[in-house]
């Protein structure tokens, strides 16, 4: 008889080990089975080999799959459960598709992969040759590409693959979102035979006969989906590249809550391809010394781009318009004379109340953490949600005395009421789902480039990936909006969907006008978005990150209660509060900061209320530690790493 610790898809009174089974033939690691599980039946992952165990064990009811996981998905699955403390259950169930039980009946030609010749991909430049050289020499296993919007990483990609598969490996091309026609996947698609493209719209049954095709194949392949790509169960993994590597989307924030760039980095080599790097991926590449960077356009052009920054405050420039200055009315006027198009950009993720002079621009900020006080009306205090210090609200401003302090913000609605009055001919889309579907993005891009839109107005999804053909006026309404989010990333996120924003103007089918309205125009993540230097934001930044303990200086475990009542969810995060300062102590985890119990920024939802315990660690291992000692109920949710303490 044999024996096998295997990994089920389901867990049993929340325990979450390996359990052991018997089975007469010999079976591989990775094999997927059926196995008796309490009254019902499970599907698990034959983990281990082990001895006969003391106790009694129930047989392997069947071999669903005579082919096992490749080696690397079963190491994955240790690592997501030791590394980020995910329930082995849920980790199970991610890699495996769902409905593996049933039985497909159709054949592989309706598949939807299409089948295009490899035809010749443009000639490589010398850049871009030096690029791949100098990816493929790194040591590293992970190699951060820094190359600019246009820069032609496209290209970079392509041949990387291409040298993958000719020595008969496989790669896996990650995107945030899959917009089926954008370029990037058609580039892909075109180049290589057989691409096996995932995403959220297929039905349960493609995707389990997609991922049979590539478990079964004997072929390297190419994969090209969204982060749970990664469980793709292709066989000699040779490259992972990941394509806007700085987007939140890699970000799983459900169980099995992961970040798809550390998870990649340790399946395979790993290339991270962005022109606005996370300041922590930056600074872990740079000291492996695995940053390439690609400056220069791939195609140079002769049109000019100018950017103008509009200060709010200065309402000389706002007598047309409270919202959209005369400036950029008077561009998007030159535009529609020229039958060109104006995308209008407002970053509806900014909507917290912000606390602001509208005369001077004073922002009120925490001493301590640098950063944007939260208004909670219910007690009128002003609040940091990262060390939780709480300030009076001010009467009048601190600065210059200015008796009119602001707690506001505003929507895409309401600037699609001001440009209609303003242009009552023009043809105005709006276009604000930050959740868009594939289909609808699909569908506005074709919209947009089939020029049914004079003025497009939207959120964060239009930064994205769009090339806008005609396009000659770019307005962002309030640059500085996403500031205003009381989290440690606000200003990352803002410099990089204004540097994406600006990329959308700069690609040098049309002279344009770009035009930055902000409160903050002395603002330094502003002028570094407006002048494009990436270093002078790293650097910038980095320092602040120090200043305050936070990543990449340390690791971050974010603690968050849920009950119905706000008394349960403060007296029990309190009580999780001593629990933790207790063990700190004992186990003499000195090195381990706790923030004090405070509500989250959406502190009352539905479900209840929420508060957060933060700890910062310097070493990784030490927030495992903490805890793996701390009581767990299904309260208590935990992120490990989060790249929000939203
Ligand atoms: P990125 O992804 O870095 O923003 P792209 O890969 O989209 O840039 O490339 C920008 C443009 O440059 C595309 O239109 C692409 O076809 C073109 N391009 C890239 N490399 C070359 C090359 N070696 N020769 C000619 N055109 C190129
Ligand atoms: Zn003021
Ligand atoms: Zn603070």
């Amino acid at each position: 008889m044999n024996y096998y610790l295997v990994a089920p898809a389901k867990s049993f009174h929340q325990s979450e080990n390996l359990l052991t089974y018997e089975s007469e033939t010999t079976l591989k690691i990775g094999q997927i089975v059926e196995i008796p599980f309490g009254k019902q039946s499970a599907i698990g992952i034959i983990a281990e080999k082990t001895k006969q165990p003391d106790f009694e064990t129930k047989a392997i009811t069947r071999v669903l799959y005579e082919t096992p996981l490749p080696k690397h998905l079963v190491k994955a699955m240790f690592w997501l459960v030791d590394y980020y403390r995910c329930p082995l259950s849920s980790v199970v169930t991610a890699i495996l598709p769902r409905g593996i039980t049933k039985s497909r009946r159709s054949a592989p030609n309706e598949l939807e992969n299409t089948l295009y010749s490899s035809e010749s991909q443009n000639p490589l430049s010398a850049e871009q040759k030096r690029v791949i050289s100098e990816i493929e020499a790194n040591a590293a296993n992970t190699v951060l590409l820094h190359g600019i919007t246009g820069s032609g990483k496209t290209n970079i990609y392509i041949e990387l693959a291409k040298r993958q598969l000719a020595s008969g490996k496989s790669v896996i091309l990650l995107v945030p979102e899959i917009a089926l026609t954008s370029q990037l996947v058609q580039n892909f698609q075109h180049f290589f035979k057989d691409v096996i493209l995932l995403h959220s719209e297929q039905t349960e049954s493609i995707r389990h006969q997609l991922w049979q095709k590539s478990l079964e194949a004997t072929a390297p392949q190419v994969i090209i989906g969204p982060r749970s790509a990664l469980f793709a169960p292709v066989k000699d993994l040779g490259l992972i590249i990941i394509d806007e590597a700085h987007e939140p989307a890699y970000h799983q924030d459900q169980n099995p809550k992961y970040s798809a760039l550390r998870l990649a980095s340790q399946m395979s080599k790993t290339v991270l391809g962005t022109a606005t790097p996370l300041i922590a991926d930056y600074y872990i590449c740079q000291q492996h010394k695995a940053v390439v960077s690609l400056d220069e356009l791939a195609i140079k052009s002769n049109k000019t781009t100018s950017i103008s920054v509009i200060d709010f405050k200065n309402r000389t420039s706002f007598t047309r318009s409270r919202i959209v200055s005369n400036e950029l009315i008077a561009s998007i006027q030159q535009s529609l004379d020229n039958h060109q198009q104006s995308l209008i950009f407002h970053n509806r993720r900014g909507t917290a109340p912000l606390t602001i002079c509208d005369q001077c621009g004073w922002q009120a900020l925490c001493e301590k953490c640098l950063l944007p006080l939260v208004l909670h009306a219910d007690k009128y205090q002003l609040r940091c949600h990262t060390c939780g210090a709480s300030y009076p609200v001010p009467t009048s401003c601190p600065e210059c005395g200015n008796a009119s302090i602001h707690h506001k913000g505003f929507g895409t609605k309401l600037i699609e009421e001001e440009l209609t009055k303003l242009f009552p001919r023009a043809k105005i889309g709006r276009f604000d789902a930050d959740t868009a579907t594939d289909q609808q993005l699909n569908k506005v891009y074709s919209e947009v480039k089939s020029g049914a839109y004079d003025i497009l107005i939207g959120t964060q999804m239009l930064a994205k990936g769009f090339d806008f053909p005609k396009l000659s006026t770019l307005g962002v309404i309030q640059a500085d909006a996403g500031l205003n989010l009381p989290d440690f990333s606000s200003e990352e996120r803002t410099y990089q969907l204004l540097t994406q924003v600006i990329g959308r103007a700069n690609r040098g089918h049309q002279n344009s006008r770009i035009f930055i309205q902000t409160f903050q125009p002395e603002q330094n993540i502003i002028k570094y978005a407006t002048s494009g230097k990436y270093q002078d934001f790293y650097t910038y930044l980095l320092e602040k990150r120090q200043l305050a303990k936070l990543p990449p200086y340390t690791f971050l475990l974010k603690l968050s209660l849920s009950y119905k009542t706000e008394k349960a969810t403060v007296a029990n995060a309190q009580k999780l509060f001593r629990v933790i300062r207790q063990t700190i102590q004992s186990e003499g985890l000195n090195q381990l900061f706790v923030t004090p119990p405070m509500p989250a920024f959406h502190e009352h939802e539905r479900s209840g209320y929420t508060w957060q315990i933060v700890i910062k660690a310097k070493s990784r291992k030490d927030l495992t530690t903490i805890f793996d000692q701390l009581p767990k109920s299904s309260y208590l949710h935990y992120d490990f790493d989060p790249y929000t303490l939203l």
